[in-house]
């Protein structure tokens, strides 16, 4: 068993020349899948191209990051559905709203969203979720398009208990990152009362590097100071963790079949 990064963006220029020793790493880490998030319309050939370069280790998601919804978003859109006839995803993401930075364009990013939302449906794929300021917005679409097809996780989760148990009332994971290390998030109270079984985890590099690292960049092999917190948070071994996680992660993102065949 081994651990997974369901949310890494190891395609950006940040680390291009490095990816490979960043990989080789993270492996010495026990970290042996990457599960990469698209951002939009430029970054999608170097999602796919690093997967390929990658096989069993690196695997590709589609999506249009809520930052990247303008005016264009549409044909965006119609450009980026193309892609899904010549490559296999795992998922669709990462999509969501953020109304952090401008609420300019609440609405187009809703109906971004929900335009993505079908085409999991349609796929039969999970969705990786981006949620900033916007928690109420999200779980009133979530709630909208629930049916049983509908399956996810909200990434990065940084919110309150009554909101991580809405999510989990919808099927939902929560995909727990570099937060978590943070002195006073307040997210390792929460994640004591959150079953194991619904949580998995990321780093989100570059981003949001975990303590001691905070404010640097985040590397792939940060991921074990994450699994570490939350071994101490739910007092349980590396082991019992990694199991229970690497279970969570291949269910979301891999049927069993493909379990027992590409695992064992
Ligand atoms: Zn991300």
């Amino acid at each position: 068993m081994f651990l997974i990064d369901s949310h890494i963006h190891l395609y950006l220029k940040d680390f291009k020349s490095e990816v490979n020793t960043l990989i080789e790493e993270a492996q010495d880490h026990n970290i042996k899948q990457f599960l990469l998030p698209n951002i939009d319309l430029s970054s999608i050939d170097d999602v796919i191209s690093l997967c390929k370069q990658y096989p069993k280790t690196c695997y590709p998601m589609i999506g249009l990051h809520p930052c990247s919804v303008k005016k264009n978003y549409l044909s965006n859109l119609e450009k980026l559905e193309k892609k899904m006839k010549l490559t296999k995803f795992i998922a669709i993401g990462e999509i969501g709203i953020d109304l952090y930075w401008d609420r300019s364009l609440i609405e187009e990013q809703k109906n971004a969203f929900r335009i993505q939302i079908k085409w999991a449906k349609k796929h039969n794929l999970p969705i990786v979720v981006h949620c900033r300021n916007s928690f109420d917005e999200i779980y009133k679409i979530l709630e909208e398009e629930v049916d049983e097809n509908l399956h996810g996780v909200l990434h990065c989760f940084g919110g309150t208990l009554e909101q991580a148990n809405k999510l989990l009332n919808l099927n939902f994971y929560l995909g727990i990152g570099g937060v978590l290390t943070f002195k006073n998030s307040n997210l390792d109270s929460i994640i004591k009362k959150i079953p194991l079984e619904k949580i998995i985890i990321e780093t989100d590099a570059p981003y949001l590097a975990p303590d001691p690292y905070r404010g640097k960049r985040n590397e792939p092999k940060y991921l074990y100071l994450i699994a570490k917190k939350l071994c101490e948070i739910k007092n349980i071994s590396m082991t019992q963790l990694t199991m229970q996680l690497y279970k969570n992660t291949n269910f979301l993102f891999f049927n069993e079949k493909y379990l027992i065949s590409d695992n064992l």
